[in-house]
């Protein structure tokens, strides 16, 4: 009955065997790959935080390769910059295709370093860490390639909004936090009253816009500001909400 004083968890447990000869060398071959999330609002930080961890993988000397939509060039063409001013290089491209055709098209982009032999059949990545900045703006195929990836052993580091500005989920986003091992949600701070924000509030001259305008609007003058679900507001939004409040302004999709 001695065994009964056993916790569950120890009663199946045998000693763990020194790793030798064709387990080890299965332990090198099979890489654990891994999706990484980083989500939030605008101005949460997510850009600052994805150029850390990129940042690390490279004083680690790994293999390192960034993306970024090609619509976004708020401060550099070829880096992922965030709004205080830290960046790292990047490569701008069209969609997921073009990404897919820079690394493993005929006559690949990047070439593969000497030890990527150790790479479940020396196919793609190449890549220790692949990194997309502003993923919300990236066509649904995008899912696909990155899984991709994280089977063949590579670490997948993915930031961009989890809401639009309307508070709906973000085209394929939200597949994207269920499928990933690892999540972080930041958020920022509301422009009205301080509280942890998790909304981009959508300003155009500087009144909320509207629920039917565009997910991405291209030459408009609009501004954006980070606010708590309380805070954040948009214009026609639903019927229900128009008629509760009686003058077109709700506060934002529960
Ligand atoms: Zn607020």
């Amino acid at each position: 009955m001695e065994n009964a004083k056993i916790p569950y968890m120890f009663k199946h447990t045998s000693h763990p065997r020194p790793l030798e000869g064709k387990h080890l060398q299965q332990i090198q071959h099979v890489q654990q790959g891994q999706l990484e999330l980083i989500v939030g609002p605008m101005f949460s930080g997510k850009s600052e935080e994805l150029i850390r961890r990129v940042t690390r993988a490279l004083i680690a000397k790994q293999n390192v390769v960034v993306f970024k939509p090609a619509l976004d060039d708020r401060y550099h063409a070829s880096a992922v910059a965030s709004h205080n001013g830290r960046s790292v290089a990047a490569h701008a491209v069209q969609d997921s295709h073009h990404i897919r055709q820079l690394l493993e098209g005929e006559s690949p982009l990047f070439a593969a370093p000497d030890h990527s032999s150790n790479r479940l059949n020396n196919q793609i990545p190449h890549f220790d860490v692949i990194a997309i900045d502003e993923i919300q703006f990236f066509d649904p195929r995008v899912v696909e390639l990155a899984l991709q990836w994280v089977c063949l052993g590579a670490r997948v580091i993915v930031a961009g909004l989890d809401l639009d500005f309307r508070g709906e989920p973000f085209s394929m986003v939200p597949e994207l936090l269920a499928r990933a091992e690892h999540v972080d949600k930041l958020s920022a701070i509301c422009m009205i009253c301080g509280a942890p924000a998790t909304r981009t509030q959508r300003l155009i001259g500087g009144n909320p816009a509207r629920f039917d305008d565009p997910i991405v609007m291209v030459g408009a003058s609009e501004s954006y500001e980070a606010r708590c679900r309380m805070h954040h507001e948009i214009l026609g939004t639903a019927d229900v909400k128009d008629n509760a409040r009686g003058d077109g302004i709700s506060a934002g999709r529960i």
